[in-house]
C-alpha cells in the first residue's frame, strides 16, 4: 500500500487530495499544526481515513519526526499561509512558513530518506501568484517570474528551492504552478467563495449588499478537485519537473458577478455590489491566464469543470448551507 504525507491537510486542496489518494488505495497521513488544532475535527469528518500527525513547517525537527512516523513514499507540501491580502500584514510570518517552510520540508525529506533518496517523491505547491506582474500572456513554465506580494515572493523561494533539491541531490521533486482553483471548500476570504456565499444569502433574503475591492482583475479559475489529480500525476512521472496547471480561460471579477448573480436570476447586480478601499491591495496582479499544454501532453491532464459550472457548484452548496444555518 503506497503511503502519502500531506502538509496543509485542513485546506481545500488537502481534503480533495486525501480523498483522491484514499480512493487510489493509499495510506494517507496529514500534518496538523499546533496544539489541539480545532480544524482536526473538520478533517476527521470530511476524510475519516486520514491519519493525523502534528508538526509545524517552521520547525524542521517536528517535520522529520512526523515523516519518520508516517514512512511516506510521496510527500505533498500544500501547507502555507495562502491568502495574498493577509501576506502584506504578516510578511515576516508568510516568509517563514510559505517560503522557508519549503526548505524545512525538503530538508526533512532528504534526512528522512537517508542514503536512498529514491525512496521518496516530493510535490511543492507553487502558485500562479509567482507570475504577478505578468511578463508574458499566457503564462507557462518558462515565463519570467515577477511576484507582486510577500506571498508571491515566498512562493518563488519555495519553487526554486524545490528545483535546487532536485538538481543538487537528485530528489524526485516537482512543482505544480497551480492557477487559482476553487470549490465549495474554498475559504470565504477568497473572492469566489465570498461571492458565492453573498449571492446565496442575497437570493435567500438574508443579506442585501456585497462589498468588494478591485472588480477589473482577471483570474484563470479552475476546480480544485481537478487540480489535485494533476499533483498526483506529477509524482507518477519518471522525473521531477515543473508544470503549469490552469484552464486557459480568464475572467474578471465582473464576469464572476455576472455569472453568479445570473445563476440566481438577478441580471443587474449594480445596486447590490459596492467597492471599498479595504479590499484593494497595495499591488495588484491584474491578469492571470495559464497555458497548461505541458501538463496536458506529459501528464494527460485536462480540466473537467468549466467556469459557469464551477460557480453553479459553489452557489448550490452555499444555498443549501445558508438555508440550513438560517433554519429555512
Ligand atoms: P488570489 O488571486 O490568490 O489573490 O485570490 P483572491 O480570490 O483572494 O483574489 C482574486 C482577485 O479578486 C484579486 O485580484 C483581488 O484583488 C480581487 N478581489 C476583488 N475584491 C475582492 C475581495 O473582496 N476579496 C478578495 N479576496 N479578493 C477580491
Amino acid at each position: 500500500m503506497p503511503r502519502a504525507f500531506i502538509t496543509g491537510i485542513t485546506g481545500q486542496d488537502g481534503l480533495y487530495l486525501s480523498e483522491l489518494l484514499l480512493r487510489k488505495g493509499y495510506e494517507v497521513f496529514g500534518l496538523l499544526r499546533g496544539q489541539n488544532n480545532p480544524k482536526a475535527q473538520l478533517v476527521r469528518e470530511a476524510v475519516p481515513g486520514v491519519r493525523l500527525l502534528t508538526g509545524d513547517l517552521a520547525d524542521l525537527s517536528s517535520l522529520l519526526r512526523a515523516l519518520r512516523a508516517a514512512q511516506p513514499d510521496e510527500i505533498y507540501n500544500l501547507g502555507a499561509i495562502s491568502y495574498v491580502a493577509y501576506s502584506w500584514e504578516n510578511a515576516d510570518l508568510t516568509t517563514d512558513v510559505t517560503g522557508k517552510g519549503v526548505l524545512n520540508m525538503l530538508e526533512a525529506a532528504r534526512l528522512y530518506a537517508g542514503d536512498d533518496l529514491s525512496r521518496v517523491r516530493f510535490y511543492q505547491a507553487s502558485s500562479s501568484e509567482m507570475f504577478g506582474k505578468v511578463q508574458e500572456v499566457p503564462q507557462r513554465e518558462t515565463t519570467l517570474l515577477w511576484p507582486r506580494s510577500p506571498y508571491g515572493v515566498a512562493k518563488v523561494y519555495g519553487h526554486y528551492m524545490t528545483i535546487n533539491y532536485r538538481e543538487s541531490y537528485g530528489l524526485h521533486a516537482s512543482s505544480g504552478i497551480l492557477f487559482n482553483h476553487e470549490s465549495p471548500r474554498r475559504g470565504p476570504e477568497f473572492v469566489t467563495r465570498k461571492v458565492s456565499q453573498a449571492v446565496a444569502r442575497i437570493a435567500l433574503g438574508l443579506q442585501d449588499e456585497l462589498v468588494l475591492g478591485n472588480l477589473e482583475a482577471k483570474r484563470d479559475w479552475g476546480f480544485a478537485g481537478d487540480y489535485v489529480d494533476a499533483m498526483w500525476r506529477m509524482l507518477q512521472q519518471p522525473e521531477g519537473d515543473e508544470y503549469v496547471v490552469a484552464t486557459g480561460q480568464t475572467h474578471s471579477i465582473r464576469d464572476l458577478l455576472d455569472v453568479a448573480f445570473g445563476y440566481v436570476g438577478i441580471d443587474d447586480w449594480s445596486s447590490l455590489v459596492s467597492q471599498d478601499e479595504q479590499f484593494m491591495r497595495p499591488a495588484e496582479v491584474d491578469l492571470l491566464l495559464g497555458d497548461a499544454t505541458k501538463a496536458r501532453e506529459r501528464l494527460g491532464w485536462t480540466p473537467t469543470v468549466a467556469f459557469p459550472d464551477l460557480v453553479a457548484m459553489m452557489i448550490e452548496y452555499d444555498l443549501a448551507e445558508q438555508r440550513k444555518l438560517a433554519g429555512l
